[in-house]
């Protein structure tokens, strides 16, 4: 068996298809060709601006007026908010010809405890395995070659996906 069978076999053992979701915001552009995918990270959920209790990370966005494309959660469901095809608001000049998948960080975040969280290893086995899955799909019906973390696009800026998330491994897994 190949590197690349085996993977497929572990990933399939884990989550047999993409369980997904559909939770579409009205966020975003009308139309785009999608070129790049962006990763990010936030928490999943997030302490609200009155700081008397949390958002659930999808309303989150929806208040902030921000999208993505797919929120992936700790137990690897897929939560899909925009459409391929759609643009969504998740990095600030790359928003057109993207595709923002966001890991949510499980717990109740404050902006300071989320940049402690993703220093280290947070990603469940499910979730990686359904971002993995999801970026593979993207790659494969758009032939993309350029997949960035959102600290890569917004550098000093942006933070996620963090040290904790394994970037080099997960693209490795992605273009196999
Ligand atoms: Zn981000």
């Amino acid at each position: 068996m190949n590197d690349n069978q085996h993977l497929k076999n572990a990933i399939a053992a884990a989550n047999p298809q993409l369980n997904t979701v559909q939770r579409h915001s009205v966020y975003g552009t009308a139309h785009q060709s999608p070129n790049r995918i962006v990763v990010h990270a936030m928490g999943e959920y997030i302490l609200s601006e009155d700081g008397r209790g949390y958002d659930y990370a999808p309303d989150f966005l929806e208040r902030m007026q921000l999208s993505a494309h797919a929120l992936v959660t700790s137990d690897g469901t897929v939560l899909r908010c925009r459409n391929d095809d759609e643009g969504a608001y998740h990095a600030r000049g790359f928003n057109a010809g993207s595709l923002g998948m966001e890991l949510l960080v499980s717990g109740k975040h404050d902006y300071d405890s989320f940049l402690r969280t993703i220093k280290h290893p947070y990603v469940t086995d499910a979730q990686y395995a359904a971002a993995v899955m999801q970026c593979r799909e993207w790659v494969r019906l758009y032939r993309i070659t350029l997949i960035d973390r959102h600290s890569d696009v917004s550098p000093g800026r942006k933070f996620d996906p963090g040290a904790g998330f394994p970037w080099g491994k997960f693209l490795d897994d992605v273009r196999r």
